[in-house]
């Protein structure tokens, strides 16, 4: 069966390295129909802020699956990260980078190391949503979903179990973020018991990172929230060797965009120099996530016998290791000329026959029963002594809520605060009725036409809830 697919061969070294993939995919006997699209550097210079036209993305979403090469983003403001802009519309939710050292041919600290990290692709600190509340202060938003949990971890451990993965981990800070990051583990827990036959650890990602940076070989597969996974894997791609071998899959509901993880390296351009195996890899996990899974493990064996031959391009070069130092597309042909051959000393690749990784729907659960137990209001104020703030603030105090606690960064400053805690110009002032009960929303604007009445400047409110009984709100620092 042909599968039509779309192309953005890119900007800089792009070009040269997505020919040189097609060129090994389609003598590999690949099923593939292509439709190219111009993406990157042309399309923003000619005007267009997010890199790409109405009509590419038409292609793509009609496609449904993209192999991209890099691109380059334009220096100054004003244009839209395009690998972002992509993530997000289309709802590629699972960022897969697998990151494995090709020891003793390419050269590493970390000769047994095999993972693939499994980073959330669309949500945490990475919807953007940042605001200047103050003169000192600036806030960026850290929105974690149920659904957006739910839907990675479920990847992360049905990937396991169809690449034959023993071991799931995830990498959370919940210590700290209990709410965001412990939710993720909470749902982590949930999911876990469905696949008594994988193992599952969590590690908090401080430590856990340290570990991974220095004993690779104890992980086999982690799965963590966005942040974290975009540095993480950043630095498992290195340590295993160079960030010029690894690719990356970026999968959804119902599209996927597939690529290398370096950028377009301008000033390896038009030269012939640059590896193709990034974008290689990529497209590898392009052709087993579309069912051609014979003609992906072919390539993958072909390659890793070409890099054992020592056969490199200058990238990985070294003396005393490589045989032949080569340009792209004597690699590209060295690997042609390996297809049906399969590594002696590397480990040799076998894909079980499957599709895409057939993922359930999220299912939504049923409402909570959701009380409003009090309302934080935010408050610019250049003073620095906590105590006055808070005489100035009980002014405004209602007949149902009461101050009951101010903090400046998240440390609680009143009532009891220390001398020593710096204050910036930001500070949460807590309300709540005098025995933790119920309040309405008309009790909280009326709070507010006090605060305007007396010229306080409250620059967000953040109401408290409760859901089904349990607060769903942080307490200050030290309360
Ligand atoms: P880069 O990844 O392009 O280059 C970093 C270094 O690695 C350079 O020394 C380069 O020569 C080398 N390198 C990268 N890929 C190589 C390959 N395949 N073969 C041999 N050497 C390789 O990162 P950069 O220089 O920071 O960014 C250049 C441009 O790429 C920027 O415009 C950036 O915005 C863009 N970029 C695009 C993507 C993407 O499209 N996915 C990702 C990262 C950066």
């Amino acid at each position: 069966m042909i599968t039509k697919i779309t192309v953005a061969k890119g900007d800089g070294i792009g070009p040269e390295i997505m020919d040189a993939t097609l060129d090994i995919l389609l003598t590999a006997g690949a099923q593939l129909e292509i439709d190219e699209i111009e993406v990157g550097e042309k399309v923003y210079l000619a005007g267009n802020t997010s890199g790409i036209s109405k009509a590419s993305w038409d292609i793509i979403r009609k496609n449904k699956v993209f192999l991209k090469a890099p691109i380059t983003t334009p220096q100054g403001g004003g244009y839209k990260s395009l690998n972002v802009t992509t993530r997000k519309f289309l709802g590629l939710y699972s960022n897969v980078r697998p990151c494995m050292s090709l020891h003793p041919f390419v050269k590493t600290k970390h000769p047994f190391m095999d993972i693939v990290i499994i980073r959330e692709n669309e949500e945490d600190l990475y919807a953007g949503i940042e605001h200047q509340q103050t003169d000192e202060v600036i806030q960026c938003l850290k929105l974690i979903s149920r659904p957006g949990c739910e839907k990675i971890i479920r990847y992360a451990f049905e990937y396991a179990k169809q690449y034959g993965r023993k071991k799931v981990t995830c990498f959370t800070k919940d210590n700290i973020m209990k709410q965001t990051d412990g939710l993720f583990h909470q749902v982590f827990d949930e999911i876990a018991v469905e696949y008594p036959d994988i193992e599952n650890e969590h590690w908090i990602i401080d430590i856990g990172a340290a570990k991974m940076a220095d004993t690779p070989e104890v992980f086999d597969l982690i799965v963590t929230l966005n942040l974290y996974g975009d540095v993480l894997s950043d630095i498992a791609a290195q340590i295993a060797g160079s960030v010029g071998l690894a690719g990356s899959a970026n999968i959804g509901e119902s599209c996927a965009m597939f690529e290398a993880i370096h950028g377009s390296a301008p000033r390896r351009a038009n030269q012939d120099m640059a590896n193709p195996s990034g974008l290689l890899q990529g497209a590898i996990m392009m052709l087993n996530h579309i069912g051609q899974n014979d003609v992906a493990e072919k390539i993958q064996n072909a390659w890793l016998k070409t890099i054992e031959d020592g056969i490199h391009t200058y990238d990985i070069f070294k003396e005393g290791i490589s045989k032949k130092q080569v340009g792209t597309k004597e690699f590209a042909k060295a690997i042609i000329n390996n297809l049906g051959q399969k590594p002696k000393s590397l480990k040799p690749v076998t894909y079980a026959k499957g599709t895409t990784l057939n993922l359930p729907k999220y299912k939504r659960k049923p409402a909570a029963k959701k009380e409003l137990k009090g309302v934080d209001l935010f408050v610019h104020w250049p003073g620095t002594e906590a105590n006055d703030l808070a005489n100035m603030i009980k002014s405004i105090e209602t007949n149902e809520l009461q101050l009951s606690m101010i903090t400046n960064r998240g440390i609680k400053v009143w009532p009891d605060g220390f001398q020593e805690t710096f204050c910036t110009d930001h500070w949460r002032c807590r309300f709540k009725t005098s025995n933790d009960g119920i309040i309405n929303k008309t009790q909280t604007i009326t709070l507010l036409a006090n605060a305007i009445e007396n010229n306080i400047d409250v620059i967000k409110t953040e109401n408290l809830y409760a859901f089904d009984g349990k607060a769903a709100y942080s307490l200050g620092q030290g309360q």
